[in-house]
């Protein structure tokens, strides 16, 4: 087991652990469980859908990273899958609040970077800010996303964004998780700077046609990609950068030991995210962090 779920696990019912030990006992556990993982969680615990999300709540928040706030946030996303992924609040010393992650971020952003195209509910164990609620009204699912909470009835984005502007207030898009691929092409045989092009291809940047992708590789050689996720306020955007840090925490729990990093974004794009992808890379420690162009 992930040394991130040692301290939590004894507070975890002795049923829930019984279900979840085939998964989370493994070390490359990837902070997910599939539909028929669910099933079978279910079929030990004895929890219906609704009490196992709460029930893994304090897990997903042990997979926060908060050496500046000591304030620790867990979110479960379910996909239309039926897939539940973990998230989780990440901040970064030395760089600006802004490049802050939170929870739902983390949650949503590692559903859409496994492949789920919708998402029917997110679970908090506190209640969204004003940023996030943002953030999920970029979702294709609108505002109908069920938000649930510990101790609060079932409410949907509706009820916590009332008056909402969102994408429908712009031009008509995609929506966010909705399948995109832009077409930019790169002459190169470079696995990393190919697989930050893969992400730019499928990012979400409707309002500035901004596309970037970011790839990061490990010190063991895995790589982790992410990609812009733009929103209609503009502000909650998510950069690259964050994305591909999120899928990092989520698969190995180690935003620290980035060995080489690849940005991968337009030449004449109208924005760029180049200063802040280099900045906090190096606020991390990676030295190696080079900028690609189609
Ligand atoms: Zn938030």
């Amino acid at each position: 087991m992930q040394a991130r779920f040692h301290a939590i696990w004894s507070e975890i019912t002795p049923k829930l652990q019984e279900a979840l030990l085939p998964y989370m006992g493994n070390d490359d556990f990837p902070a997910m469980l599939t539909a028929k993982q669910v099933e079978s969680v279910k079929q030990i615990s004895g929890l219906d859908d609704h009490a196992l999300t709460l029930a893994l709540l304090p897990l997903a928040a042990a997979c926060s990273i908060a050496p500046i706030s000591r304030f620790y946030v867990g979110a479960i996303a379910r996909g239309a899958s039926g897939n539940l992924y973990f998230g989780a609040n990440m901040e970064f010393a030395g760089v600006p609040l802004q490049q802050t992650v939170h929870a739902e971020q983390s949650a949503i952003t590692h559903a859409w970077l496994r492949g789920e195209k919708k998402l029917v509910s997110i679970t908090i164990n506190y209640s969204p800010c004003g940023h996030c609620r943002q953030f999920m009204n970029e979702l294709n699912s609108g505002t109908q996303l069920a938000v649930y909470l510990p101790n609060r009835p079932k409410l949907t984005l509706a009820d916590y964004l009332p008056e909402a502007f969102g994408p429908g207030d712009l031009v008509d898009t995609p929506l966010l998780l909705d399948t995109v691929d832009h077409g930019h092409r790169l002459k190169t045989g470079d696995e990393l700077v190919l697989a930050a092009l893969d992400a730019a291809n499928h990012s979400h940047a409707p309002y500035s046609q901004s596309h970037a992708g970011v790839a990061l590789q490990d010190e063991q050689g895995q790589i982790y990609t992410g990609r812009y996720a733009e929103n209609a306020a503009f502000n909650p955007s998510l950069p690259p950068l964050q994305a591909a840090l999120i899928f990092m925490n989520m698969s190995v729990g180690n935003g620290q030991s980035i060995k080489r990093a690849v940005l991968v974004e337009g030449e004449n794009s109208h924005l760029s995210q180049w200063n802040a992808t280099y900045s906090t890379l190096t606020a991390l420690g990676c030295t190696e962090v080079e900028r690609h162009t189609f």
